[in-house]
């Protein structure tokens, strides 16, 4: 069955490193059946894009502005990233919502600008080491799924992919077992189904990231209810990261 396996390179390579990547990457995956989504730097979007042109790798940006245009030095919006080709923008991830302090409020916020201007969203929830060990994990990640999607309609949610990324998982090497991954995909379907309907809460896409590489990729892929993964760290070796999209 077909899986999306998308690669968050975060703030790392610049546009030569960005064109020697793409360069062997490419043929690696030539052949994959997976869905496949690179999510460089802003300034390798437009690049990327001519790059992937005969491909069917789509693109994704890290980020985007919750506002549409206008005085915010240093933002951009998600008109100027569907201009450039853009398919995916990354929404919460836990590096934003700690290092930049985005809550659930502005995270809702740019999910309606990035749907408003056609591109889909992977909206990224997952609870600290603190929240699993105290069994405050349920309610953190209801919380994001809820406050995240406040407003949307039921029709707009086929744009919408949730990664559950558990953060004591993520660049750590610490993983969770099967059993973990299917409790919170139940949790996330049990909140979109209470919110909008049983069909929503079944058919909404959950992507697993924390530490996959390729030895455990097929292992988290293949949990029940995960629709695909969101790779971090091993989506910056172009062979590690073809080896997990061919999976
Ligand atoms: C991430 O930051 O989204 C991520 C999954 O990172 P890593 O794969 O490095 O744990």
């Amino acid at each position: 069955m077909k899986k999306l396996i998308f690669g968050n390179f975060k703030m790392n390579m610049d546009l030569k490193q960005t064109e020697e990547y793409i360069d062997l990457f490419l043929p690696k995956v030539a052949s994959s059946k997976n869905e496949i989504a690179v999510f460089p730097a802003f300034t390798n979007l437009m690049f990327a894009k001519q790059k992937f042109t005969a491909s069917k790798i789509l693109l994704g940006a890290q980020n985007l502005s919750a506002e549409a245009s206008g005085a915010y030095t240093g933002e951009v919006s998600a008109s100027m990233l569907k201009s450039v080709g853009v398919n995916y923008v990354l929404i919460g991830h836990s590096e934003r919502r700690k290092l930049f302090l985005e809550k659930n409020d502005c995270i809702n916020k740019k999910i309606k600008s990035a749907l408003s201007q056609g591109l889909k969203v992977v909206l990224c929830v997952g609870e600290t080491k603190y929240e699993r060990q105290n069994k405050k994990y349920k309610m953190a990640i209801e919380k994001e799924v809820v406050d995240g999607l406040k407003g949307l309609y039921e029709n707009e949610l086929k744009n919408i992919i949730i990664a559950y990324e558990p953060i004591w998982s993520i660049g750590t090497g610490v993983l969770p077992n099967g059993k973990q991954i299917e409790e919170v995909v139940q949790i996330i379907r049990e909140e979109i189904s209470k919110e909008y309907s049983i069909n929503a809460g079944k058919n909404i896409k959950i992507l697993y990231g924390g530490s996959v590489n390729s030895q455990n990729a097929r292992q988290f892929a293949y949990v029940d209810g995960i629709s695909g993964l969101l790779v971090g760290g091993a989506s910056l070796k172009a062979d590690e990261f073809a080896k997990i999209c061919n999976i």
